[in-house]
This record gives C-alpha cells, structure tokens and sequence, in this order.
C-alpha cells in the first residue's frame, strides 16, 4: 500500500511539474517542423515559401508555423523542400535484403524505390517482404511481378508457347503475388526467358493484375529498329485487358535510329488520344548498363546455360552467335568505333577488366582491336559466368528531347550498391541530382518544378501509390530537403562510387533519415502494398 501511494505521489508531481512548465509531451503537438524553405510541393505549380509540420508520419499543416509548437525543427532557409523523390525503376530487390539503408538511393534524396522491373523479382514475395520487414529499411519498397521469374518457375528455359496448363499456372502464381502486395506486372522481352514469349501468353498473364488495379511495366522487346512494333505490342498487352502500362527506360538504343523520336511518340501519343494511359521513364544518361548475354541470340541459350556451352563447340553454331554480336553489338552505321564505346562494369571471374573498354582489353591481351576479336571476347565472357557492362548508344539530343515529354519521368535502372565493388553504371549514385544540376540548372532543358513533379507525383499517380508524391496536408512525411545553388551529382562512368553534393536532409515517414548532409541509420521505410493487400 505504502509503495503504491509513493508511485501515486510521483506521477502526481511528474504531471504537475509538466502542465507548470509547459513542457510536457502533450505540450507540443508537431515532431518537427520545417520553416523558411522554398516548398516545390511535386504538382509542377511554381515554388512557395512556407513551413511545414510534421506529426508522427504525416504532413499535418502547410503555411506559417509557430516554432515553440515543435519538439524539433530545421531551418531551410534558401533551400529547396520537395517530396521525397520516387524512383519507379530500380532493381534494388535483393540490395534493400542486404544493405538496409539502401544508401546510394538516399543520398539522391530518394525516398521509394520500385523494384520487380524488366521481368524479374524476388520469388516468392511474401517472403521477401517478411525478410526486410524483419531487417527494416531507411526506404519505401514496392514491387512488381516479373514474367521471367515467373515464366522461368513453370516453364525453365523453354522456347515454346506455354500450355494451357502452363499458362493457368503462370497466372495463379502472378495472382499470388499481387495478393502478397505487388502492384503490377513487368516483362524483361530482351532477357530470357521472356525473350521466347508471344504477345498472346502476355495478354493473357496481365489479365491477373487487372482485379487488383495493377499496371503493366515493360523492357520492350526492341529499342531501336522496331521500337514502334515493340511500343504498340505494349499497349495491346494494356489495352486488352484495361490497365495502365509504363514503358521503362525509354530510348532509342543505336546510332541508325538517333533523331527519330517519332518512332516512340507517334505510338504512345496515338494511344493516349485513345484513353490508353501510357507512360514512359528514361534515365538521364547516354549509356545503358546491363548483362552481355543479351548481347547474344536468345536461342543460343534454349534448355539452360549446359545447353549454351554444349552448343558453343560446334563450328557453325559458334559462327552464327558470333555473326549476332557482330551485328546486334559491334555495327555502328554512323562509323563509331563500337569497341571504345563498351565497358566492363562487373566481372567476378575477371575483375581486372572491370572499368576498361573492349579496345583496352583486347589491347592488352595483346590481341588487335578487331569487331571479330570482340566478339570471341563477349563469347569468353558468356563462358566465364557472364559480366555487366556499360553500353554507350544513345544520343544526347534524344536524351534531352525525351526528358520534355509530359509523360516520361525520371528511374534510375539502378541497383542498390556497395562502395568500391566493380566500376557500375554512376546512374546507380547520380540520376536524380544529375537531372536537377545538369538538365535542370547547366542546360535548361526543363524547370526545376517540372524536374520535381516527374521525380514525385506522376510516379506516384502512375503507380496508383497512396497518399505519397506531393506536399500536402495528409500525406505522409517523405520529404527531401537540398541546396539548389550546389545539389548535383558527383558519380561518373571512371569513378562511380561518389555520392551527389548538395543534399541537406531527407525524411521517410516523418523521420530524418539524412540530417545535415549525413545518413543517420534510421530505418523508417515501409513496403509499400499493392491493392490486393490492403
Ligand atoms: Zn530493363
């Protein structure tokens, strides 16, 4: 009895001493309150000056902010608070597992990256979303279903048509997934084994991401001839069955089609005059980055990688995937030495070539800078267990032209990184300060408030995410907070592992996962659920 009246005298006195001082938790009803700060809210309407607060995880006020109401607060005086920037094309699946603050993302000021892209994702996802639950990360996490996961699960490596049995369940397993939370479908048709599918089999297997407001996300199957083909076969895949469809890092990928734009905006705007909705996302940098294997004919591989090498020994075969290389990888009609223009960015079994172009390479091998030694040398890699590389084939004049549409936004095509592991693509570190140092400030090729709103609320529109994207009262808290006068990127294709310059703080779900310039640790980032999982 006589502890109990001591606890009781205690909170008595605790609360008395709170209430007298003004002090007490209840006294301040804002966590953190931003003041000052040129607020480009993510509509594309022009900047504003305001404050904001935030309580728990959510924006709760915009405008004049008294400060004695917040626990916390950050002056951003003459710098620029945006919402945190969206990348809706990331392959940061497994990455996120792996490095929990996810940080060559948050020094870009990205707050949500999607994964599952170009056809391939975590299998099974349910799974996958208890791991980093469990793990917890600095990020917001979404993801996709990807067809060469799925196709790969029911079917292997193989060339033909599916069954009507195989295809019954290639579509339970999609349907599985966005019930575990996906938010669409992604196909990879340059990657295997997507590569052997027919428009048929896609229309069919987005059929089961409709009921769940899923949208269609797609690598195309060409990026230059017949880009036109690969664009309408998109949106057949979308109309067909009433969903949105997002062509991914849009280019127009070799010399003989640059300057063509029309062979990507005649489709997609055709389509939209129709009340399709197609939208498209490009990475702000003239070179691609991916496996050279799909440098090779998809057939070489039929029945799995035993298969391929087995195939390898026999003359004519040899000679028919290296006259492919020739022509799909080392043919440049505008008398670009192709050899100068490729890159090793990882090679496990090789790392020495990591970072050196094929002329380099071959040269120091001994051998002559020759397209046919190239070539024997892309077949030596597929050999050794197969290498990333970085592809220069685009133009700049497309890179920029791109960039204006209204319907193309900004996706990195990167991965989460580790410092000092190969020499990637610097679009991994650099995409989303690059667009606002380089395209938005050096070259004026679109506003900062425009640059803004294809990072923030037309991702989000296009990926139907709830309650992200943009500064308003209600949202949730993912906020990025730079110097306008010095944000830009630092990563260059020599010298990739440098993080951008300029960013001040970043928040997810209210909490400061960058604060004055540095990552905290924090690890307040959430998966974020499709509608089948609500
Ligand atoms: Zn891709």
């Amino acid at each position: 009895m006589k502890k109990y009246n001591r606890a009781l005298f205690f909170f008595i006195i605790t609360f008395a001493f709170f209430a007298l001082f003004n002090c007490g938790p209840q006294a301040k009803p804002y966590d953190l309150v931003i003041t000052n700060g040129f607020i480009i809210d993510g509509t594309g309407n022009p900047w504003f000056k305001g404050d904001i607060a935030i309580k728990d995880e959510k924006i709760i006020k915009i405008g004049q902010i008294d400060i004695k109401q917040a626990k916390k607060t950050i002056d951003a005086q003459n710098l620029t608070v945006c919402p945190g920037f969206i990348d809706i094309h990331t392959h940061c699946d497994r990455g996120i597992g792996k490095t929990p603050t996810v940080d060559n993302y948050i020094y870009q000021g990205v707050t949500t990256v999607i994964g599952g892209n170009c056809g391939g994702h975590p299998f099974p996802l349910s799974e996958h979303f208890k791991k980093i639950e469990e793990n917890g990360t600095s990020i917001n996490f979404a993801c996709l279903v990807g067809h060469n996961t799925i196709r790969r699960e029911v079917m292997g490596y193989k060339m033909d048509p599916p069954t009507e049995e195989e295809l019954e369940k290639m579509k339970s397993l999609i349907e599985e997934e966005m019930k575990a939370g996906a938010i669409g479908f992604s196909t990879g048709l340059s990657y295997l084994p997507g590569i052997y599918s027919k428009k048929e089999e896609l229309v069919e297997l987005a059929s089961a991401v409709a009921p769940y407001q899923g949208i269609y996300a797609t690598h195309l199957r060409d990026q230059a001839f017949h880009i036109t083909e690969a664009i309408e076969e998109a949106i057949e895949i979308g109309e067909k069955n009433g969903i949105p469809v997002q062509i991914s890092h849009i280019k127009l990928a070799q010399d003989a089609v640059w300057n063509e734009l029309e062979r990507i905006t005649k489709p997609v705007e055709e389509a939209r005059s129709r009340g399709v909705e197609v939208t498209i996302d490009q990475y702000p940098y003239t070179a691609t980055s991916s496996g050279f294997t799909s440098s090779l004919p998809s057939w070489a591989f039929e029945g799995g990688k035993e298969k391929f090498l087995e195939r390898l020994k026999d003359k004519d075969n040899y000679e028919k995937i290296k006259s492919f290389i020739i022509k799909r990888r080392l043919t440049s009609t505008r008398g670009i030495n192709k050899l100068e223009t490729i890159y090793i960015a990882r090679f496990q079994k090789f790392p020495e070539y990591e970072g050196k172009n094929l002329q380099e390479i071959l040269l120091s091998q001994g051998k002559k800078p020759t397209i046919d030694n190239a070539a024997d040398f892309i077949i030596e890699i597929e050999k050794n267990g197969g290498a990333s590389g970085v592809f220069f084939q685009m133009d700049e004049k497309d890179v920029e032209d791109l960039m204006r549409l209204p319907y193309n936004m900004h996706g990195s095509d990167g991965g989460v990184q580790v410092i000092g592991r190969g020499v990637p693509h610097p679009r991994n570190y650099g995409t989303f300060p690059r667009v606002i140092g380089h395209y938005v400030k050096e070259k004026g090729v679109i506003t900062l408030e425009e640059a803004v709103k294809k990072m923030t609320s037309l991702p989000a529109q296009t990926l139907r995410l709830k309650r992200r994207g943009l500064i308003k009262e209600g949202m949730y808290a993912d906020l990025t907070i730079f110097d306008p006068l010095t944000f830009q990127d630092q990563a260059t294709f020599s010298n990739p592992h440098q993080y951008s310059k300029g960013l001040m703080y970043v928040l997810v779900n209210g909490e400061l996962a960058v604060e004055k310039g540095k990552h905290t640790g924090e690890l307040s980032g959430k998966i974020l659920y499709g509608y089948g999982k609500e």
